[in-house]
């Protein structure tokens, strides 16, 4: 049993595009019942990341959430839009989930 822990899953940040541990990011994910934050990694769906920097959600939010659609494979409308704005909200009032890296805002 010579463990070889296995490799946190890696994810790319539809802001900045930067491959962080998944447990690090912040997610959006497309439900059966739309498009929703999901900072605790909990609902079911294709997903998209986000670093917990305003900066990326900023970025993601751009262009009518272009990359948002792009990572979800399809239109957001104004509850992908929403659902940044909550991540965001949760970001710049420092109540990102536990154990979720957080950037310095230099
Ligand atoms: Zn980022």
């Amino acid at each position: 049993m010579a463990g070889t822990a296995p490799r946190a899953p890696l994810r790319s940040c539809i802001g900045c595009r930067a491959v962080r541990a998944k447990h690090e990011l912040l997610r959006v994910a497309r439900t059966p019942s739309g498009v929703l934050a999901d900072p605790y990694d909990r609902l079911p769906g294709r997903g998209a990341y986000l670093c917990p920097d305003p900066r990326c959600i900023a970025s993601a939010r751009r262009r009518d959430a272009a990359a948002l659609r792009r990572a979800l494979r399809g239109a957001v409308g104004p509850e992908g839009l929403a659902a940044l704005d909550e991540l965001y909200a949760m970001v710049v009032d420092h109540r990102v989930p536990e154990g979720t890296v957080r950037s310095e805002n230099a």
